[in-house]
């Protein structure tokens, strides 16, 4: 028997797929009738709790008070009849370990009675705390195994909401994961940090615009998230998929996206009704997705909601990310959420779209419509790009990972280099700001802060560049270098606390020269003067991709971590380790924790990669291709022995080729053999410029062997199958 069979079973599996099961029933599916159906929210709470316990958890919500424990009591008890009334068994608190990824311990609401029988029991106690063990997640050496025990606290600020599955359905609690000392194990815990210090220091600029008592400033992300969809049946028959979520082997199809017929075509039938459901299902979570369309490669597609308070949203992602995958997979497909799933095709990312505001004077990015309001908006975004060009080395290291490795940098995805797009109009205004009044602008007049009003700024998605990793996009920032993989816990923590920081300079600045009598405007002039002229470097409107801005940005000072191996250390600098000190976001000792883990987590993810490459070629190409070198010398021998000359052009292409290939696997095994780095770092070093290398090579003789190797005999399904045949 040949070695393609099981590429031929997917390949029929995949041609005959049909949808079993009913289809939806639209009606019941109204949008607007499920939004929130099972979510515990403010409007349940409101209509199931007293009053005066509803106006306490209220508070807390809106202030970050702590919940008072005999509020939680009464809370976990309307809780608890709730979900019972909708069919749970079990509660569950969900959290965000380093990992990146969503995790949950369950229990049953069934006590024992001591009776023989059972009572459902869940206190405001087993409500408000949770006592997972901590020790299988990744701390970094925060934690030694000794002290295994970690916490799980209800975030009262994220709604609890019951997770339906055909079997039963649980009762989920958001909640922050520390570990018994306090300290963040996970990517929630420095997220509510982060936004308090933002809150703290904006509200003081706030203050001097006028606003006595602001209403809690939060940041606000809308994150859209790439994916691909494919038939089960080929991610079962690439090992590579099954364990890596990308392909380590496969040659570009002939048709990739060059006629770009994909982008924002029609929906396939069975992609639709995957929509349809992952939609539905988010939507009675309270999930407010929002555009769903196609994306730039074959079988790329994209979801995004509306945007939330940063929290709520990244919790919601989790949950759009664990979503995706269990809906796909009741219509037998894959959702890959890989940054780079196929080489030579469209990479996926997760554009996190980010602003802060407050409840009574909305979005604080949005540039308003009087010379007063824009003169707000111009401090606030001269803060972001103050920010932006300090911290750039923070941002690079939060999007750094193996996966994300495979995209940046890639003329598809922005490069990494962090700089920001500020379209036309505000470049200009910021231009005139620098130059102090000078009358050398293309609006022909200077402008005056706080008398002036700024052009209308375009809000037009088409015109934005795609290029830039971090482009202002009218009235919010679009971080465009964000892994399609990713939690944005860190990107979010990045961008809170750099700005806070820089709030806080701004604030200070402008205080100390209201004090000495400035006026308002007149030092808002001063300070963003000051800030423009040392930090403008960050800003560039041209092409992100382009050589010459590589070597315009290395003149201009602005980092270039090309790698996560160059980019995670950043975690480790002074002034790094002193910023999220100081707003009280992540202690030494946490943000440490951090950057083992994340190095940790590349090494782990290349070395799986690596022996997986090792054995793919070994035990799947290597066979195949020995399968056809011996056919074409029997061939040669036939045609010898019938008296003709044989043409043995293949049989030396494809002897060449194994060659190349076997090699190929000793560098490989050789590289991956090295033992006794000294340290986490060490380690990376040597997996990212000695095994990533060696596995290229393998990689480049099997796809050559797979153009030249007899179709009927190559085992891997192959990327135009695996793309277009759904
Ligand atoms: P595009 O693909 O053109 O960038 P999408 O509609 O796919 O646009 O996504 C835009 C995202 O930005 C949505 O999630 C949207 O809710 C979000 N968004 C809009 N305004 C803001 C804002 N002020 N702050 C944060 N996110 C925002
Ligand atoms: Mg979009």
């Amino acid at each position: 028997m040949s070695g393609n069979t099981a590429r031929r079973a997917a390949i029929t599996a995949a041609t005959n797929y049909k949808h079993e099961g009913a289809p939806l029933d639209y009606k019941e599916s109204a949008a607007a009738s499920l939004f929130g159906t099972n979510v515990f929210g403010l409007s349940t709470m409101k209509s199931q709790l007293p009053k005066e316990i509803f106006k306490s958890v209220k508070k807390t919500i809106d202030t970050g008070t702590p919940l008072d424990p005999k509020v939680a009591d009464v809370v976990a008890a309307a809780m608890k009849a709730w979900a019972l009334g909708k069919g749970a068994t079990h509660y569950a608190h969900v959290f965000y370990p380093l990992t990146g990824l969503s995790a949950e311990k369950h229990d049953s609401f069934l006590s024992p009675d001591g009776e023989g029988g059972a009572i459902t029991e869940f206190s405001g106690k087993t409500l408000t705390q949770g006592e997972p063990d901590a020790s299988s997640f990744p701390n970094g050496g925060i934690r030694a195994t000794s002290e295994a025990r970690g916490y799980t606290a209800w975030d009262v600020t994220s709604p609890a909401y019951i997770f339906e599955s055909p079997n039963g359905s649980t009762l989920c609690i958001p909640t922050a994961f520390v570990s018994w000392t306090g300290e963040a194990l996970d990517k929630k815990t420095p997220l509510l940090r982060s936004n308090q210090a933002l809150n703290a220091h904006v509200t003081r600029i706030l203050k001097l615009f006028g606003h006595e008592k602001p209403a809690m400033v939060v940041s606000y992300a809308g994150a859209e998230q790439e994916y691909f969809l494919i038939d089960k049946h080929f991610y079962y028959a690439r090992p590579d998929l099954l364990n890596a979520g990308r392909t380590l082997f496969g040659a570009k199809p002939p048709k990739g996206q060059e006629f770009e017929d994909h982008y924002f075509g029609s929906i396939p039938e069975r992609v639709m009704a995957f929509m349809m459901e992952s939609d539905r299902e988010l939507f009675k979570l309270g999930v407010p997705v929002k555009t769903r369309h196609n994306e730039v490669a074959p079988g790329q597609f994209e979801v995004a909601p509306v945007f939330e308070s940063a929290n709520i949203a990244s919790d919601h992602q989790q949950t759009v990310m664990v979503m995706l995958k269990r809906v796909a997979e009741k219509h037998d497909l894959v959702c890959l959420l890989h940054e780079k799933p196929f080489a030579g095709v469209n990479g996926s990312g997760k554009h996190v779209n980010f602003s802060f505001g407050n409840a009574t004077q909305g979005n604080l990015l949005d540039p308003g419509e009087t010379p007063h309001e824009n003169a707000q908006f111009l401090v606030f975004c001269g803060a972001v790009i103050r920010a932006v060009h300090k911290y750039a080395g923070i941002l690079r290291a939060v999007i750094a990972t193996a996966s994300n490795d495979h995209r940046l940098g890639a003329n598809e995805a922005p490069p990494a280099i962090i700089s920001i797009f500020l379209g036309e109009q505000l470049t200009d205004v910021f231009e005139q700001i620098k130059s102090g009044g000078v009358k050398s602008s293309k609006m022909k007049t200077s402008l005056e802060i706080g008398v002036d009003s700024l052009p209308k700024l375009p809000r037009d998605a088409g015109d934005r560049n795609r290029t830039s990793p971090f482009a202002f996009t009218g009235n919010r920032f679009e971080f465009r270098a964000v892994g399609s993989s990713q939690s944005i816990g860190d990107p979010l923590v990045a961008l809170n606390t750099s700005i806070a920081e820089s709030c806080d300079y701004v604030a200070t600045k402008l205080e100390a020269a209201l004090a000495g009598g400035k006026k308002l405007n007149a030092a808002i002039q001063e300070v963003l003067g000051e800030i423009i002229t040392q930090h403008g470097a960050v800003c560039f409107d041209g092409n992100g991709y382009s050589a010459e801005w590589h070597a315009e940005a290395e003149k201009r000072g602005l980092p270039n971590y090309k790698t996560a191996v160059d980019a995670l250390p950043v975690l480790q600098q002074k002034e790094v380790i002193a910023l999220f000190d100081k707003y009280k976001v992540l202690s030494p000792r946490e943000l440490h924790g951090r950057y083992e883990t994340y190095l940790e987590q590349y090494n782990k993810t290349v070395n799986v990669e690596a022996n997986l490459t090792a054995k793919i070629a070994k035990t799947t190409i290597l066979p195949a291709a020995l399968h056809y070198q011996t056919k074409l010398a029997e061939n040669v021998g036939a045609v010898k022995a019938a008296g003709l000359t044989p043409d043995t052009t293949v049989l030396k292409q494809v002897s060449d080729l194994i060659g190349k290939l076997q090699a190929g696997l000793v560098g490989l095994e050789a590289a991956v053999s090295h033992h006794g780095a000294a340290d986490a770092l060490a380690e990376a070093k040597h997996f990212g410029s000695s095994v990533l290398p060696a596995m290229l090579k393998v990689r480049e003789a099997a796809d050559s062997l797979e153009g030249v190797v007899d179709d009927s005999l190559w085992p891997l399904p192959t990327f135009q199958e695996i793309l277009f045949i759904k």
